[in-house]
């Protein structure tokens, strides 16, 4: 997963602008972060490096007037992670004219298409399948608009694009719609950013949500397309953890749904608890939604440390649980002798919620029944979502009561997944079913 940006202006946008929107969508994305682009005065401009927004460029240094420019951050789904050749904008030339390019999402087919452009004697300088989309394009002819189209019959899976080509900004989102894209300015201005939120905390007005398998060519005139569409399959983990609460993605509230997940949960609970207590930030909403319906107060049982950053996460089991004793601390005061129902949006491997149930019951707890506002995770995702291979799924070894002892828990309750499907009609929900309507490798 990952948070874009594109901006083209005629009159000029600095960089520390761009940085505020790309700042917005820093929950998108941790590893590597970077731009590209090209100033009003014509030189081309670029930057990327490992590490979160702020810090990156704040070795950049510099804050030049962009007529049009790309800006990405990282979280890895295929390339490896702290690979600095793998950093987003991929940024070459064609007849001196500058081609860069930032993506969202997963090709299914990578290893094909590289194995073509390989045997024509194309050298790769990453192991990013974005950079396979940067040289498929480059290599064909004709206007943007007809170099895509030609495309989008190559590439499989989830691909929503930005582009820099000479100094026209190129947007686009493949025709299932896996990954989200909003337009915003006032004219003058054309922004494009993942989400909605990250333009109005930048007080760029939202002009509309791109459709899937729409595209956009912003020269001194916005030309509108169709690349090309094939059916609907926004992702719905977006709604479910990926995207910020105050986003709307894919023409739904992410709050909305989180507070209805919340409710539906507490409708189909026989446990009666003291307090309900969110694993903050991600099950915060859902807690909310769950003690407004049951009427068990809401109380924040669990602090989050909000200075302890990704480079702590270490792929080793111990590793990970000192990293949520570092990250949350439990509130005696909230939690003694209670029955907890504690809620998150998600549950993948199981490790982390045994953890934080550990940690609640050492501060006395009574009870402690997990709530999970999705049904169970039981397949990975191929298509920009970085979950773990199957076996690593808890959902996929065990049923719902063995993760439940597996978790140390009295008991855990996730949402209905007959009732999810009902609510997520139109969107993908292949790692919650394990059916997926679009061929996906067979790499896990
Ligand atoms: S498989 Fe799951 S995470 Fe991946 S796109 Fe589909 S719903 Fe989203």
């Amino acid at each position: 997963m990952c948070g874009i940006v594109g901006v083209r202006s005629a009159k000029g946008v600095r960089l520390s602008r761009l940085i505020t929107v790309l700042q917005g969508l820093q929950h998108r994305g941790q590893e590597a972060s970077g731009f590209a682009g090209i100033t009003v005065d014509g030189r081309e401009v670029s930057f990327k490096d490992l590490g979160l927004v702020a810090d990156v460029f704040k070795r950049y240094g510099h804050d030049p007037l962009l007529k049009v420019a790309i800006a990405h951050t990282r979280y890895s789904t295929r390339g490896e992670t702290y690979r600095p050749e793998n950093v987003q904008p991929f940024v070459g030339f064609i007849g001196g004219r500058m081609v860069a390019l930032v993506h969202n999402g997963n090709l299914t087919n990578y290893a094909e298409l590289k194995g073509e452009l390989e045997s024509e004697g194309v050298v790769f300088r990453s192991t990013s399948d974005s950079e396979v989309i940067l040289l498929l394009y480059a290599k064909e002819g004709g206007s943007p608009q007809e170099k895509i189209k030609r495309m989008a019959g190559r590439l499989e899976g989830a691909w929503t694009v930005l582009l820099v080509d000479g100094d026209r900004l190129v947007a686009f989102r493949d025709p299932y719609g896996f990954r989200p894209l909003w337009m915003g300015g006032d004219g003058e201005e054309v922004w494009f950013a993942s989400e909605d939120s990250a333009l109005r905390a930048a007080d760029i007005e939202v002009v509309r949500e791109v459709s899937i398998g729409e595209g956009y060519v912003v020269g001194e005139e916005v030309e509108r397309f169709y690349v090309r569409r094939k059916g609907k399959l926004p992702c719905s983990f977006e709604l479910v953890y990926f995207a910020r609460p105050d986003s709307n993605i894919f023409g739904r509230s992410v709050y909305e749904w989180r507070l209805k997940a919340g409710e539906i949960l507490a409708e189909a609970d026989p446990v009666k608890g003291d307090v309900v207590v969110p694993v903050p930030d991600s099950g915060t909403i859902y807690a909310i939604g769950y003690s407004g319906r049951s009427g068990v107060p809401f109380q924040m049982g669990l602090i989050r440390s909000h200075y302890v950053g990704r480079s702590f996460i270490q792929p080793s089991q111990d590793m990970r649980r000192r990293t949520v004793r570092a990250k949350l601390f439990p509130v005696p005061f909230v939690l003694k002798g209670r029955r907890v129902i504690l809620v998150d949006d998600s549950l993948v491997r199981g490790t982390t919620m045994r953890e934080i149930v550990r940690m609640v019951r050492e501060v006395g707890a009574r009870e402690v029944h997990v709530r999970i506002g999705s049904p169970p995770v039981v397949s990975p995702c191929y298509f920009g979502i970085d979950t773990p291979t199957r076996e690593e799924l808890a959902a996929a070894r065990m049923s719902s009561e063995e993760i439940g002892r597996f978790i140390e828990a009295d008991s855990i309750l996730y949402l209905p997944l007959d009732r999810y499907l009902r609510e997520m009609e139109g969107f993908c929900v292949s790692c919650f079913t394990g059916n997926y309507k679009v061929k996906v490798p067979d790499t896990r």
